[in-house]
C-alpha cells in the first residue's frame, strides 16, 4: 500500500484537471480530493480549502517539479505568446503591480496602466525576463 501526499491544492477544479492530465502523462497516479464539491459549489472552495491534489510518496518530488514548471504563479502562464527578445515560448502575464517583482517592473507596470489608450496585456518572458506588450 502506497501513501498519498498532497502536492497541491486548487481553489477550481479545472485547474486541477489540467495540471492532473499534465502529471498522467509523466505516469504519476493523481488523487483529487473535494473535486466534486467544489465543483457543484464553487463557494464551498473556501471553506473546504479547495481541490487537494495527492500523489504518491514515491512520486511527491517529480510531481512538485513538473507542476512548478507548468503553473508559473497559477494560470498566468501561457503558450500562445511568443518572446519578441529571445523567442522561447515561456511567458505569463503580468497580472497588476502588486506582481512586479522588482522597481523596473513596477515602472513599467505603472507607466501601462496610466496610458488610457492601451488594451494590450504585458507579458514577462521566464527564460530572458523580458517584458513586452502584445
Ligand atoms: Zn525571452
Amino acid at each position: 500500500m502506497s501513501k498519498f501526499k498532497t502536492v497541491a491544492v486548487y481553489s477550481y477544479p479545472a485547474y486541477a484537471a489540467v495540471m492532473k492530465s499534465k502529471l498522467e502523462s509523466e505516469g504519476i497516479v493523481v488523487l483529487l480530493r473535494d473535486e466534486f464539491t467544489v465543483g457543484v459549489d464553487p463557494f464551498a472552495s473556501q471553506a473546504i480549502g479547495g481541490v487537494k491534489m495527492d500523489v504518491h510518496i514515491e512520486d511527491y518530488v517529480k510531481a512538485l517539479g513538473i507542476i512548478e514548471l507548468n503553473s508559473a504563479q497559477g494560470s498566468g502562464l501561457t503558450n500562445n505568446v511568443k518572446c519578441p527578445n529571445c523567442g522561447k515560448r515561456a511567458v505569463r502575464e503580468q497580472q497588476d503591480i502588486t506582481a512586479a517583482r522588482n522597481f523596473k517592473e513596477r515602472l513599467l507596470a505603472v507607466a501601462l496602466s496610466m496610458n488610457p489608450f492601451s488594451t494590450a496585456a504585458t507579458y514577462r518572458c521566464n527564460h530572458c525576463e523580458h517584458i513586452f506588450n502584445e
